[in-house]
């Protein structure tokens, strides 16, 4: 049995006040007895720790939105995974379409960063996803293909054991546009068939695969029926204490 998992990408907001805040909130939230899927807050790095002292305790994971490949030198601007490790992280968002527009990462520089995550022990959170005109091409598949090889490429099975995939269509990505579920579960399934082929049923099978891209309170019910989707990676909506907690309550746990 894969264990469901939210996360919640804050991007670059939230300042440390407002970061409390809303880890303090989120927690009033999830003060329910009933079984919830994994919670996972991935505040800016300077909140990390912040966040870490209000979630100490609770059923929370905290996640970093990055990481370089080196652990220590001179890389001005760059935060290692250990330094991750050291504030409390458990997981770490790597190849996020932001980082691929805007700062040039690229599938290689994504397998250098998940190689350097997980030898500290941390779970990679891999997003992949085509952009609109792929999709039009019907290059869906091959894109993610190619972005599934190039991440994980020299990785062992031992290594991706705790990889978590997210499948982020670009176009779904803050535009409040979402795949269908029926979308989603199709490439899941594509990703969890080539996951079969260059490893093994088993891992395959035990893989969490997460959607992304416009993850609401209106439409989370329907996408985490699908038995492909085992969570999601949220980004606009948890930025408010209100709609991250519908999203994590409408994951039919048993239901
Ligand atoms: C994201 O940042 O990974 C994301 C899916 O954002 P949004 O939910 O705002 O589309």
């Amino acid at each position: 049995m894969r264990r469901p998992i939210i996360a919640g990408n804050w991007k670059m907001n939230k300042t440390n006040r407002e970061a409390r805040e809303l880890a303090k909130s989120i927690i009033q939230k999830m003060a329910t007895s009933s079984p919830l899927p994994e919670v996972v807050l991935c505040p800016p790095f300077t909140a990390l720790e912040t966040v870490k002292g209000v979630i100490n305790g609770q059923r929370i994971e905290l996640g970093a939105q990055n990481a370089f490949w080196e652990n220590e030198g001179a890389y001005t601007g760059e935060i290692s995974p250990n330094m991750l490790l050291t504030v409390g992280c458990r997981y770490v968002i790597l190849g996020h379409s932001e980082r691929r527009k805007y700062f040039s990462e690229n599938d290689q520089t994504v397998n250098r960063k998940i190689k350097a995550v997980v030898s500290v022990g941390l779970s990679p959170i891999l997003c992949v996803g085509e952009r609109l005109e792929e999709r039009e091409k019907g290059r869906t598949e091959a894109l993610v293909d190619q972005q599934l090889r190039g991440a994980l490429k020299g990785l062992s099975r031992e290594e991706i054991e705790n990889l978590v995939v997210a499948y982020e269509p670009i176009w779904a990505i803050g535009t409040g546009k979402t795949a269908t579920p029926e979308q989603a579960a199709e490439v899941h399934g594509f990703i969890r068939n080539l996951i079969s082929q260059l490893y093994d049923e088993k891992t395959s099978e035990e893989l969490r695969i997460i959607y992304g891209g416009s993850v609401k309170p209106e439409n989370a019910r329907d996408l985490f029926s699908q038995p492909q989707i085992d969570g999601g990676l949220v980004g606009g909506a948890s930025l408010q204490a209100d709609s991250f907690w519908q999203i994590i309550n409408s994951y039919p746990m048993g239901d």
